[in-house]
């Protein structure tokens, strides 16, 4: 059994920001992380949106990240955690990964989230080169092009909005009949003359090369399906049906919104004492980078205050 005050669960940008702040704060801190250092910074190309970091790779943002948290002495291990479990007599935490069992006082829960995928064959071929679920990441790659967009609800609603500022078109695919979104967003999205709504359909395959060639739309009520084509990179697939949250490891001790994302407060404190959340696992209006790592700088201040490690 391995123990320290605090425990860190997930080294993406929450995580590894969190134990930056906890360092600085001096507390006895462990960060546990099942992959590879920086979380979903590793699935991204080119990141143009982090303040003073103009045109940085995903990669190479992790690795400054961890080594700045290792710089000042943060202390790292490579396991999967399964379960997280809180006693109330000895206020103490118990997280039991795969590889070990740790104890700890007080547990930061950075363990992010994934894009829900659409589905659709091809999908995984093209991430990255055509196929994104991230506007505000990867929209202005797509200036003067063509983009679908994925979904009915509010994000695809105003992602497909933000998205005309580039796009020459953006093409709305609904699989149902209606839009799920707030009337406001469904006048921006209706009204828009750059926008194309087309309901009752799903996107059944992209294919092509290198990159996208040709989407093939399926009408959802009849299975009938029909392909559009075009000269490969002129245009591409954006998807927002939502966020898996990896918050199965401490369901029980928090409460979750209907899709699953940890509900906080803003010193990120969940339900349990001592247990707080940070990134993409909880409930939030915008999942970035540059609000990962302020949730994760909360977050640890909130610890060491709760460790009584610093007065303010
Ligand atoms: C394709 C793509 C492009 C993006 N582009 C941009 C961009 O350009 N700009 C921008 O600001 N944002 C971008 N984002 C969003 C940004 O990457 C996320 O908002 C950010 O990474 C969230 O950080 P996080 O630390 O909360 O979670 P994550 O990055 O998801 O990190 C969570 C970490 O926890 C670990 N973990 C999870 N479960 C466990 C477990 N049980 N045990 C141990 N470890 C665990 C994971 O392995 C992971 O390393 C992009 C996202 C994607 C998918």
């Amino acid at each position: 059994m391995k123990t320290s005050d605090l425990l860190i669960l997930g080294a993406g940008p929450a995580g590894l920001a969190a134990a930056i702040y906890a360092d600085r704060a001096a507390l006895d801190c462990v960060t546990i992380e099942q992959g590879t250092f920086g979380g979903q910074l590793g699935l991204t190309d080119l990141i143009d949106n982090y303040p003073g970091l103009e045109n940085i790779s995903g990669f190479e943002l992790a690795e400054k990240m961890h080594a700045h948290a290792e710089h000042l002495g943060a202390r790292f291990e490579l396991d999967t955690v399964e379960s997280v479990a809180w006693d109330a007599e000895s206020r103490r935490f118990t997280t039991y990964g795969l590889a070990e069992t740790y104890t700890s006082k007080a547990v930061i829960v950075a363990s992010g989230g994934t894009p829900r995928p659409a589905g659709f064959l091809g999908e995984d071929t093209f991430r990255g080169h055509g196929v994104s679920y991230c506007a505000t990441c990867d929209g202005m790659f797509y200036r003067d092009k063509l983009c679908y967009v994925v979904g009915g609800g509010n994000t695809a609603c105003e992602e497909a909005e933000f998205l005309t500022r580039f796009a020459s078109k953006v093409v709305l695919v609904v699989r149902k009949d209606h839009l799920r979104a707030q009337p406001t967003l469904i006048a921006n999205v209706t009204e828009n003359p750059k926008i194309e709504l087309r309901l009752n359909t799903r996107i059944a395959a992209l294919e092509g090369g290198m990159l996208p060639e040709r989407v093939i739309l399926e009408d959802t009520r009849t299975g009938e399906q029909h392909t559009e084509e075009y000269e490969p990179g002129s245009f591409g697939v954006f998807v927002f049906i939502g966020n898996i949250p990896a918050s199965e490891a401490v369901r029980g001790l928090v409460d979750v919104n209907e899709f699953g994302e940890i509900r906080t407060n803003e010193a990120m404190e969940t339900a349990t004492p001592g247990l707080f959340a940070a990134g993409d696992v909880r409930e939030k209006p915008l999942r970035q980078i540059v609000t990962a790592v302020a949730d994760g700088a909360i977050a640890a201040t909130s610890a060491a205050l709760y460790l009584g490690a610093i007065v303010i």
